[in-house]
C-alpha cells in the first residue's frame, strides 16, 4: 500500500455547466434533476425510444431539461461533463468522443460522491463478485445495533444518489458497489472498504480479468482506516497492496481459520477480532458465535466477518456486531430453506447466478441433489463440477446452456446420475423438483443453485426461486 496526502476533489461550479446525462432510468432521472436544480445545463441522451422513455422524457422536459431519445451515441455539442448510467459499456462511441474531447465521465456513484455536503456521512464500501448485498445488509444491521443512523445503499434498494440527496441524516453509510459503478467513480474515497472475493464475471463488459480486478480495486483508493481483504482469496490482498491509501490506513484480513494479528477469523465456533484490539499480538476480542450468522454456511460466515471488520474499523463495539448479526434476515433466494419433505431439505439459492456463487453454495452441504442450468454467460463449469463432485448424489439439468454442465459432469463426475430435462419452459421447474426428489435419499439436500442466469426460462432469479418453492409445496401437499 502506498500512502497519499491529497484526497479531496475540488467542488464543482454547476451554474451553466453543460452536462450530458447518458441513459434515462434508475440513476439518470435523479441525476438529471439534481444537476438541473443546481443550475447546470442538462441534456439527457438515451438509446431507447419506447413508451416508458417518452414518459420520463416528458417529465424532464417539463422542467426545462433537453432529452434526446433514440440517440445515445452522439456527444452533444459543448458537453463539459458526461454523467453515465453505470451499466453503459466503456467502449460506446459517446465515451470515445468524450475522451477525445478531454471531457470527464462520471457514473452515478461519482456524482453522489461529488454532491455530498461538507459534513456528509463517511462511506463503508463493499464490493466483490459475490456476497455484496448480504454483507452490506449485515453491516447496516451491525451499525444500527450500535445506535448509528445508517442505511444499506448503492446497488441495493436505495441508490447512493438518493441517499446523498435525500433529507435523512446519516452518521455512516453501508455502500454496495458494483464493478461498473467503481469503473466510473474515479475520485471516490471511502472511510474503509472490503473486496469480498474475485472471480471472473462481467468480462464482456470490462474487456479482461485484469480490467475487472482493477475496477474492483478502486474501492480501496484513498481509504482512511482499513482495507479489508479475504485471506483465502489472494487476488483481493494483491489489490490492497496496489492501492494508494491515506497515511496510517491498515490492511485487515478475514479468514474462516484462526486469525493472525490484524485479522478477523473463527476460533472454535466463535468469530474473533485480532485487528481492532489493543496489543493484537497477544489479544483477541470475541465478537459473536458462528450460530449467530444465518445461514451459517461457510461463505456467509466470511460475509459476516467482512461486515464485522468494516464495523470495527468504524469503532463499533463487539456487542453490536453480535446483536446486528442476530437481527439480520437475509434477502429471499439466498440459501433459503424452503421445506423439509420426507427427511430431505429443499434449499433455494436461485441468486447463485454464476459458478463462483454456486460453488460456495454447494460447499455448504454434504450430500446434494443439484438443480442447475440456465444462461451460462460464457462461463465454463469444469472447476465447479470437479470441486463439488464428491458431494453430488445426483444432478437435474434445466435451461438453455445445460449441455455445458452435462459435459463437465461427464468429464469430472461420470459416476453421478444426471437427469437432463431438455426443457426451457417455465413448467420445467416442477418436473425438475420431482426428478430431484426421486434421486434424493433421507438426509440429502435438494439445492437449486443454477450457476447460470435465469432469463431463458424466467423473468429473473426471483421468479425462478418462487417456481422452485411452489414446486416443493406441491410435492408436500
Ligand atoms: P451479490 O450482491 O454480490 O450478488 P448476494 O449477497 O446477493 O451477492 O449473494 C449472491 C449469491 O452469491 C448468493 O446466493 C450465494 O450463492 C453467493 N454468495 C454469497 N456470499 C458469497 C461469498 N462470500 N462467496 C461466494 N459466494 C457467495
Amino acid at each position: 500500500m502506498g500512502s497519499r496526502k491529497v484526497t479531496s476533489s475540488a467542488p464543482v461550479d454547476w451554474q451553466g455547466k453543460h452536462v450530458t446525462v447518458a441513459g434515462l432510468g434508475v440513476s439518470g432521472l435523479p441525476a438529471a434533476k439534481a444537476l438541473h436544480a443546481r443550475g447546470a445545463n442538462v441534456t439527457v441522451v438515451n438509446d431507447g425510444d419506447d413508451a416508458r422513455a417518452r414518459e420520463q422524457a416528458a417529465e424532464l422536459e417539463a422542467l426545462g431539461i433537453t432529452v434526446r431519445l433514440g440517440d445515445g451515441a452522439t456527444l452533444p455539442e459543448g458537453t463539459g461533463l458526461v454523467v453515465t448510467a453505470p451499466g453503459w459499456k466503456p467502449d460506446k462511441p459517446l465515451f470515445t468522443a468524450a475522451r477525445e474531447a478531454g471531457v470527464e465521465i462520471w457514473g452515478d456513484v461519482e456524482l453522489a460522491w461529488r454532491l455530498r455536503g461538507p459534513d456528509a456521512a463517511p462511506w463503508l464500501a463493499i464490493t466483490g463478485t459475490n456476497g455484496k448485498t448480504t454483507t452490506t445488509q449485515m453491516l447496516a444491521s451491525i451499525l444500527k445495533a450500535a445506535g448509528l443512523r445508517t442505511a444499506a445503499v448503492g446497488n441495493i434498494g436505495v441508490s447512493v444518489l438518493d441517499a446523498v440527496l435525500g433529507d435523512e441524516q446519516y452518521d455512516v453509510l453501508a455502500v454496495e458497489l458494483s464493478s461498473y459503478q467503481l469503473h466510473w467513480a474515479p475520485s471516490l474515497r471511502a472511510h474503509s472498504a472490503a473486496v469480498l472475493n474475485l472471480a471472473p464475471d462481467h468480462l464482456d463488459w470490462h474487456g479482461s480479468m485484469e480490467a475487472y480486478a482493477a475496477d474492483k480495486g478502486r474501492v480501496y483508493e484513498g481509504n482512511r482506516v482499513a482495507c479489508v481483504y479475504n485471506v483465502a482469496d489472494k487476488a483481493t490482498e494483491d489489490l490492497v497492496r496496489e492501492a494508494d491509501v491515506e497515511e496510517g490506513c491498515r490492511a485487515v484480513g478475514f479468514t474462516l481459520g484462526t486469525p493472525g494479528p490484524s485479522q478477523l477469523g473463527v476460533v472454535e465456533g466463535i468469530l474473533v477480532d485480532r485487528a481492532f484490539v489493543e496489543n493484537r499480538q497477544k489479544n483477541a476480542q470475541e465478537l459473536a458465535e458462528v450460530s449467530d450468522v444465518r445461514p451459517s454456511a461457510p461463505h456467509n460466515i466470511a460475509n459476516a466477518l467482512a461486515a464485522a471488520a468494516l464495523a470495527r474499523a468504524f469503532g463499533v463495539p463487539a456487542s453490536a456486531v453480535r446483536d446486528g448479526l442476530r437481527n439480520f434476515t437475509p434477502d429471499a433466494h439466498r440459501i433459503a430453506h424452503v421445506a423439509d419433505v420426507a427427511e430431505v431439505a429443499y434449499v433455494d439459492d436461485s441468486k447463485a447466478t454464476n459458478t463462483h456463487a454456486a460453488q460456495a453454495s454447494l460447499a455448504a452441504y454434504e450430500s446434494i441433489v443439484w438443480i442447475a442450468g440456465g444462461l451460462a454467460k460464457g462461463a465454463t463449469f469444469d472447476e465447479l463440477v470437479a470441486k463439488s463432485a464428491k458431494r453430488l448424489r445426483g444432478v437435474v439439468l434445466i435451461g438453455q446452456d445445460r449441455a455445458l454442465i452435462r459435459e463437465a459432469l461427464a468429464r469430472h463426475a461420470p459416476e453421478v446420475p444426471v437427469v437432463d430435462l431438455d426443457r426451457t419452459d417455465t413448467g420445467a421447474m416442477l418436473a425438475a423438483v420431482r426428478e430431484a426428489t426421486r434421486l434424493a435419499v433421507s438426509g440429502d439436500t435438494v439445492l437449486l443453485a443454477p450457476a447460470c442466469a435465469s432469463m431463458d426460462m424466467f423473468a429473473n432469479y426471483n421468479k425462478r426461486g418462487d417456481a422452485f418453492a411452489e414446486a416443493v409445496r406441491e410435492l408436500g401437499s
